[in-house]
């Protein structure tokens, strides 16, 4: 007997416009977007007064760290100047040295919970350490995933901040180790799980592991993700080896391409983005991650040359919606225009955009032959309704608290806003004990100055 969900009453995004319609999920693919009732609906679920989106896509996050990192780093100066934000290598190694791997799995789920709260069906994830608990969170919570796990992994800590390089053999297992689970999980959990390759930036990975990972995963057709001119020094550092801007580096050793996701791109000038551009590069951008070191990155830079540009939460904040209006407002300001990005693009940057970077023509769209993930975004609420205009009442009004149902292959995740299968009560606790642990052992290292 096949599964039928209808999901009823709601506004249908095309990808340029919401309309009225129904949206027929059949055995976790949709099969129209017809308002006609069709025959054997097992499952109903009300989108009234509410925008029906293709289930959104997060296109980076590290997940395990943001509890642990919340109301730490906030409103303290960078440890050293250009360094990477803050403490947050130092937690997370803190957390995998010490934590038991039930106190890992619940940090893990509860910033997943989150995640999906805010409205991702799909979460590309650069797990640092590790990536068992997540992929057995997936497994319970139901959501799709593409997992790297970052090398070098652990990272050398210099002068307290700065991620360096291990030795180049230590990088190259840290590649293999990724290479391997690439063979055991790409396509598993009924293909909700697929995998990517993760050198964690152009300044901490060694010229010939990068080249070997772009030739490994040209030849096992997986994506590369990773870090670029994310933060000052990396930028010297790059400089200093090569007399190039990180991005013309990796230009110049054949690394970018259609396949690869690059986060950040901070500190980047229009010579870079032009690269991007000619290359096919995918950008994934991270607003209001990188506005809490008082930088933006660029977006209709990007957009204007024809970038490939996904949105993200990367860390702290998990609130994917929320991301939309931070995003669009602080590259408002720094393009100086009130018209760019308007809400189609911020939408295209969650959905779109992103299917594309990851290959799939499957995900990111509401048509016949889709899979069946699907956000739907109540627009009733008293900071977001009436919509007038959806799409820009869901972008600058809208937050996690208005994400009412979610579906990854016509399944529920989050149901009337809640995640499902989940006791978030027991599991803030599970998750509290974890964080106090680790600020306690932090405290007591006396070797992270974390409070600024
Ligand atoms: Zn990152």
């Amino acid at each position: 007997v096949s599964e039928v969900t209808v999901v009823r009453g709601g506004l249908v995004w095309t990808g340029s416009d919401a309309v009225p319609g129904d949206v027929v999920i059949t055995d976790g693919v949709i099969t129209s977007l017809t308002a006609d009732a069709p025959a054997g609906v097992t499952h109903t679920i009300d989108a009234t007064d509410s925008l029906v989106l293709p289930g959104l896509i997060n296109s980076h996050v590290h997940p395990g760290g943001s509890p642990l990192l919340r109301g730490i780093a906030e409103d303290n100066p960078l440890p050293s100047p250009g360094a990477l934000y803050h403490n947050t290598v130092d937690f997370r190694l803190i957390s995998w040295q010490h934590l038991r791997p039930d106190e890992i799995e619940s940090l893990v789920a509860w910033e997943a919970a989150a995640m999906l709260l805010g409205g991702a069906t799909t979460i590309v994830s650069e797990q640092v350490g590790d990536i068992d608990q997540w992929i057995s969170v997936a497994r319970r919570l139901g959501f799709r995933t593409d997992v790297g796990r970052i090398y070098p992994y652990p990272p050398h800590i210099a002068n307290g901040t700065e991620i360096s390089g291990k030795s180049y053999d230590a990088v190259l297992e840290g590649m293999q180790t990724g290479a391997d689970l690439v063979e055991r999980f790409d396509g598993t959990l009924d293909g909700r799980l697929t995998l990517h390759l993760a050198p964690h930036a152009p300044n901490t990975v060694p010229t010939q592991i990068l080249a070997e990972s772009a030739e490994l995963a040209r030849k096992r057709n997986v994506r590369l993700h990773l870090h670029i001119a994310q933060h000052p020094s990396e930028v010297q550092t790059v400089r200093s080896r090569t007399g190039l801007s990180p991005v013309r580096y990796l230009d110049d050793i054949g690394f970018l391409g259609p396949n690869v996701l690059a986060t950040h791109l901070t500190y980047t000038d229009a010579e870079d983005w032009d690269v991007l551009a000619r290359t096919g590069t995918n950008v994934v951008h991270c607003g209001s991650r990188k506005a809490r070191e008082a930088v933006t990155s660029p977006f209709v830079e990007l957009l204007d040359r024809g970038v490939n540009v996904c949105l993200a939460t990367e860390t702290y904040s998990h609130d994917l919606v929320d991301e939309l209006k931070w995003s669009a407002l602080l590259a408002k300001l720094r393009a100086g225009r009130v018209d760019r990005p308007d809400a189609k693009e911020m939408i295209a940057a969650v959905t779109t955009a992103p299917a594309s970077a990851l290959g799939r023509g499957d995900l990111g769209v509401l048509r016949a032959g889709a899979r069946g993930d699907v956000t739907v975004v109540g627009l009733d609420g008293p900071f977001n309704g009436p919509a007038f205009d959806a799409a820009r009442n869901l972008v600058y009004y809208s937050r996690a608290s208005n994400v009412r149902h979610t579906l990854v292959d016509g399944r529920p995740v989050v149901a009337d806003g809640e995640v499902v299968g989940v006791d978030m009560a027991q599991l803030h606790q599970q998750a509290r004990t974890a964080c106090q642990r680790v600020w306690q052992i932090a405290n007591d290292l006396g070797q992270v100055n974390w409070r600024g």
